[in-house]
């Protein structure tokens, strides 16, 4: 996690974004409309990390405000968490042409900012969407049918992998998997939220 300081972090968050917006380290940089460095707030205990931009997201700019968005900002409202106080972003800030997967060196490419946003935002929980997300952040070994909704605590931060909003999009039997992983979301942060967020000086 980068070292920042906490009562700049808003203000480096922000900086994130500004480099973001105008990165050219990937081809996806050729594609794009928007880059889509993420939004919410920055002091958030939830942060959510999705895959990468689809074209909705890619035209405004903004992360999740798609179909699998609404869906998301659904789910979360359904177990009393507004979107409004999470933060949501993406490992890559770029849509990849056809809404194909993300490569590995686009992900390795986008890496620091993700990783930047995550020591400016210190959350308590970060839940990731889809396996891109969990392979990133959580370990590239781990099958997510096989650990969707358990949590890892690594480098201070709980982890919690569930599946991508998209997977569940046009499949009730899938929704209900997805609102079993909020549940298990639901838990964890009524777990973490009697604990204090570390400072950086805390997690290092
Ligand atoms: S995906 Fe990330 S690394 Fe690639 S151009 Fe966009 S912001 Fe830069």
């Amino acid at each position: 996690m980068c070292p920042l300081p906490t009562a700049q972090s808003a203000d480096l968050l922000e900086w994130i974004h500004s480099l973001v917006v105008v990165c050219r380290r990937c081809q996806l940089s050729q594609s794009r409309r928007n880059a889509v460095p993420g939004e919410g707030n920055p002091n958030a205990s939830l942060l959510l990390v999705g895959e990468a931009p689809g074209a909705a997201e890619d035209s405004q700019g903004r992360p999740f405000v798609g179909a699998a968005g609404q869906l998301l900002t659904t789910l979360l409202a359904e177990i009393g968490v507004k979107r409004t106080d999470v933060f949501i972003t993406n490992v890559v800030k770029c849509r990849p042409p056809g809404n194909r997967d993300p490569q590995e060196d686009e992900i390795a490419a986008c890496n620091d900012y993700l990783l930047g946003q995550i020591g400016c935002i210190r959350p308590k929980v970060i839940a990731t969407l889809g396996r891109h997300a969990m392979h990133t952040l959580v370990s590239p070994d781990l099958s997510i049918s096989r650990v969707h909704g358990k949590h890892f605590f690594q480098q201070g931060i709980f982890f919690i992998p569930i599946f991508h909003p998209a997977f569940a999009l046009h499949d009730e039997s899938r929704r209900g998997l997805l609102r079993d992983d909020m549940r298990a979301l639901k838990r964890l942060l009524n777990e973490t939220q009697a604990e204090p967020k570390q400072t950086q000086t805390e997690k290092e």
